[in-house]
């Protein structure tokens, strides 16, 4: 039965990736037809069925129809993670068992944990897949391809890529989990991946290791800022221009660069993506705003003009290649600094935030409701928590002691600090970062 319905799945994507493949040459005007019904439906979705939209529709006096043309959705408030995290059990659709929902879960660029449940009903995980697969297509990736993730999770082994998904033209990929440095640069010699997805961050961290011998034709990065840095460590190590492509666990792949580079296309079909100032209106192309989104393809808990946390400038400019998706110039926001350790070698964020977050937090999401580690000196960092509703002293001491092994493994001795807080300031820049490290880089 299971093979059955991942069959079913599996043809539901490529139909969706088809549909993507034709609607990219459409005109814009056609698209953005497609995008307001699409909106449409969720709101009206939202508003009768999940009782936090309910509430909040009323408390702002509109109904769905009130919303007449994309510029009208700025009547609906927009959305915070602590709004999601304190209405968290009004944000699921009613009469739903939310014990049997597959979730995502989100660590946030802010260090406010998150649980996402999401809709796994076919047309939408159908959709979910289609989106990456139409991407990777398009950016070269061949369904014979030797894909190859490196992922920040906590997972101890590889999962390698099942060769018969490739049968339904989907892509086999193999998944390597954030190893040491040297460990990571050995095993990817050995996979010899043809195309490569892995973090910023995590591709400077192997670079600065020494990271030769292996040679991608295609390199994805994205996650958090792609900067002209990271860029040029890709060309300078595999001679070649990296895609980044946006997306987030909330919502999936959202934007991508194609083969002209330049830019990020937004992909209208599956999501409503705002630029906004601070008093909430829309900035004009080329100038910078926070973005804020709106997703088609999760009916169980949809997020309505969502604040992400990140910053990206919109433009009016067209691509050369002539699709005619939307284009966000660049995007800005999920920074984290580089753990320096004693020995002087720095490392990802991604090594911190997995002893954290991966390892022990995803299990306990409730535990803190907003976290910060921040790194003083070279062997001493400080653990900064608020509580939240199911806190337990236990849970700070497994954290401290999965970091200290992510230590140990990294072979370096550094001492800890965990300081329960109220609250945690924001930045100067009004983003509260995960990870940061007082050390110059
Ligand atoms: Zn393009």
């Amino acid at each position: 039965m299971d093979k059955l319905r991942k069959l079913m799945a599996e043809s539901i994507a490529n139909y969706y990736m088809c549909q993507l493949k034709k609607d990219q040459w459409k005109d814009l005007r056609y698209l953005k037809v497609i995008q307001f019904k699409k909106l449409k439906t969720v709101l009206k979705h939202a508003y009768y069925y999940i009782p936090y939209y309910h509430k909040l529709f009323k408390s702002v006096n509109i109904r769905p129809n009130d919303i007449r043309n994309l510029d009208d959705v700025k009547k609906i408030p927009l959305l915070s993670k602590n709004a999601v995290q304190q209405n968290f059990a009004d944000m699921v659709v009613n009469g739903v068992d939310v014990s049997r929902l597959p979730f995502g879960v989100t660590s946030g660029s802010t260090g406010i944990p998150l649980k996402i449940y999401r809709d796994f009903s076919f047309r939408n995980f159908g959709y979910y897949n289609a989106v990456a697969r139409y991407i990777y297509s398009e950016c070269g990736v061949r369904p014979d391809d030797n894909f190859v993730t490196v992922w920040g999770r906590d997972s101890k082994s590889i999962r390698w890529g099942k060769k018969y998904v490739r049968l339904w033209g989907g892509v086999s990929e193999t998944v390597v989990p954030l190893f040491t440095p040297a460990r990571l640069i050995r095993i990817l010699r050995l996979i010899k991946p043809d195309v490569l997805s892995i973090f910023p961050s995590v591709l400077i961290t192997l670079v600065n290791y020494g990271f030769f011998g292996v040679s991608p034709r295609v390199v994805f990065t994205g996650g958090e800022v792609v900067t002209e840095h990271c860029r040029e460590l890709c060309r300078k190590t595999f001679g070649l221009e990296p895609f980044e492509v946006y997306g987030c666990v909330e919502f999936g792949n959202l934007a991508f660069e194609c083969n002209e580079h330049c830019g990020l296309h937004m992909i209208t079909n599956t999501a409503f993506v705002e630029f906004v100032d601070d008093a909430g209106e829309s900035v004009s192309p080329t100038e910078q705003g926070e973005i804020v989104i709106t997703s088609f393809s999760n009916y169980v808990m949809p997020l309505i003009r969502y604040r992400i946390g990140d910053i990206g400038i919109p433009t009016d400019e067209k691509c050369s290649c002539g699709r005619s998706w939307p284009l966000i110039k660049n995007i800005q926001g999920r920074t984290d600094d580089y753990l320096v350790l004693p020995n002087g070698r720095k490392f990802s964020h991604f090594y911190i935030k997995r002893a954290v977050f991966h390892k022990i937090l995803r299990y306990n999401i409730f535990a803190f409701s907003q976290y910060q580690i921040i790194q003083d000196r070279k062997d001493h960092i400080i653990l900064k928590i608020v509580k939240g509703r199911e806190f337990a002293p236990k849970i700070l001491e497994q954290v401290k002691k999965s970091l200290k092994e992510e230590f140990s493994k990294l072979d370096a001795h550094v001492e800890i600090t965990i300081e329960v807080v109220d609250k945690i300031p924001m930045g100067r820049t009004g983003k509260r970062k995960l990870f940061i490290s007082k050390i110059i880089q």
